[in-house]
């Protein structure tokens, strides 16, 4: 048999969030963001899921937006950091691309390139988050320039990042919120804002285009979910199963550093999980995970192949069980990405990107 461990993407649930996305925001477009091999699930597959609902991709660099194009992704693509050097103009230009423009050499390299046909453009206003993006002061400018060149730029957006959309606390989110209102306002500018928590949140965010990402792999962005992101379904489930059951006395040690003691007489599950796989090493005992679709804990130091399970309670976890790391059991029971994460000290998208390779990924 081989090695128990995959990871089950689930393309139905990965529609059904898209829609929820789309239906948060029903004024605006919502470029489906896949950059990072779509959060770990592989960006082809899922472009192609999502390809009779997504007027557009996101993705992070031209090398992304390659890989999709080959995979036969023919939708528009945008750029979220534009290139990273003048050379890729013609890669962006002959793979229809658009971009995103955040600072002045991305500016000067546009207006030096000649394309045959103009480049769709987002430019990207610093409003707080203070990652990329002019500042708003220079924005008009650049805004003025790109209005100039209509040969080498075209479909002009104003776009920004939210740096506290997911809080509860509104203030930050309002102070960046302010600032673009009025830039689009000034320069009458179609906008592309709002990531998940904010679509999800923020209605007064939703501009011409959102850019919905890690809600459409099921994790809730919010600080405190509301009504739409607990209809959130898991995309992927990382699954396993028991290889190796022990009988343990109460007071041994398991695992590395003997971090977990055994506090009655146990039965430990041995799981084909590990952190070469990606399962973070951070987990804390108590972590949950669930057995044959039943809640328990990880019990022990997590190993680069192995992890160890309490099964003490459950008289019929044996070797073969199913294991589920997050997403969802065989029975239904869902342990979601997000709670793993808060054991792990962690988001969900560390997680989610975290799955390694050799962790086959099936489609169904
Ligand atoms: N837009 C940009 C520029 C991003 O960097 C990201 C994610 O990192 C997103 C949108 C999507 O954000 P989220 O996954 O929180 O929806």
């Amino acid at each position: 048999m081989a090695r128990p461990l995959i990871a089950d993407i689930d393309l139905d649930a990965l529609r059904h969030n898209y829609r929820l996305a789309r239906d948060q925001a029903p004024h605006s477009q919502a470029v489906a963001v896949i950059k990072a091999d779509a959060y770990g699930h592989g960006a082809v597959p899922c472009a192609r899921a999502l390809e009779d609902l997504a007027p557009a991709f996101a993705v992070a660099c031209l090398e992304e937006a390659e890989t999709l194009r080959e995979g036969g992704i023919t939708a528009p693509i945008v750029l979220l950091e534009g290139v990273f050097e003048a050379a890729e103009l013609e890669r962006v230009e002959a793979l229809g691309l658009w971009m995103a423009v955040h600072s002045e050499w991305q500016l000067q390299a546009l207006l030096a390139y000649r394309p045959a046909r103009p480049i769709p453009v987002w430019v990207k206003v610093d409003s707080g988050m203070h990652r990329l993006g002019f500042p708003p002061e220079q924005v008009e400018r650049v805004w003025e320039r790109l209005v100039a060149a209509p040969e080498h730029a075209c479909d002009l957006h104003l776009m920004s990042h939210f740096a506290t959309a997911d809080a509860l606390a509104p203030d930050y989110f309002q102070h960046q919120m302010t600032l673009l209102d009025a830039l689009a306002r000034r320069l009458d500018a179609p906008t592309c804002l709002a990531n998940s928590p904010a679509t999800l949140a923020w209605p007064a965010s939703h501009g011409a285009w959102n850019r919905p990402g890690v809600m459409l792999y099921g994790s809730d962005p919010l600080e405190a979910s509301n009504e739409a992101s607990r209809r959130l379904a898991p995309v992927m489930t990382l699954r396993s199963a028991i290889i190796a059951v022990l009988e343990i006395a109460a007071g041994e040690p398991v695992g590395y550093g003997g971090r977990w003691r055994a506090p009655r007489p146990s039965r430990i599950g041995v799981v084909a999980c590990g952190y070469g796989d990606g399962y973070d090493r951070h987990a804390v005992d108590g972590t949950p995970i669930l057995v044959n679709g039943q809640r328990t804990a990880l019990a022990g130091k997590v190993s680069m192949d192995m992890l160890t399970v309490d099964i003490t309670d459950l008289a019929d976890a044996d070797i073969g069980s199913e294991v589920v790391l997050w997403g969802r059991a065989d029975n239904g029971e869902v342990l979601s990405v997000d709670e793993v994460a808060r054991h792990c000290d962690t988001i969900s998208y560390t997680l989610l990107t975290g799955v390694l390779p050799r962790v086959p990924r099936r489609y169904h």
